[in-house]
């Protein structure tokens, strides 16, 4: 006998905070500072961005040994996000279209940072593109991924890993 199950459709509203912990809260506070800060694994030296208790690689306890990073450096690869979708980082639907970039940061060849290209960068984005953290004025900044606006290219015949 096929037995109709009774459903109760209840929307809820659920509102929460979350320590960031001492690791990638002290990320966030160099967001607010117009710092892009990663720790290094005190065993094997590699950074790790956002910063992270734990080395991915050797599973040991990462230090306090913070490095700060340039804000430039190079797209590995990219994509363009036509789809809207749910984004943590500002709480809802990402307006669409936007382009999202794998950037080593000069100083952290072994790292890729991920965020967001200008608009006019993503139309003539390509692997290689030099390309530079645009920071939010201070008084804008909340200690978040987004104290970063974008990244904009930079000239090409820059030198590499140069002072800004
Ligand atoms: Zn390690």
């Amino acid at each position: 006998m096929d037995e109709q199950l009774l459903e109760i459709i209840h929307i809820m509203d659920l509102r929460y905070r979350w320590s960031a912990g001492p690791h990638l809260g002290e990320f966030l506070r160099g967001l607010k500072a117009g710092k892009i800060l990663a720790n290094r694994c005190p065993r094997c030296g590699r950074h790790q961005l956002p910063p992270t208790p734990v080395c991915g690689r050797c599973h040991v306890a990462m230090g306090t040994d913070w490095v700060e990073l340039s804000p430039r450096g190079t797209v590995i690869s990219f994509s363009h996000v036509v789809d809207p979708m749910y984004d943590a980082g500002i709480g809802g639907m990402r307006p669409v279209p936007y382009t999202l970039a794998s950037i080593v940061l000069d100083g952290a060849s072994d790292v890729a940072f991920f965020h967001r290209l200008e608009e006019s960068t993503a139309q003539r984005v390509r692997q290689g593109m030099r390309v530079e953290a645009v920071f939010r004025p201070p008084s804008e900044r909340e200690g978040t991924m987004e104290d970063i606006l974008h990244f904009r290219a930079i000239e090409e015949n820059e030198k590499r890993g140069g002072s800004p």
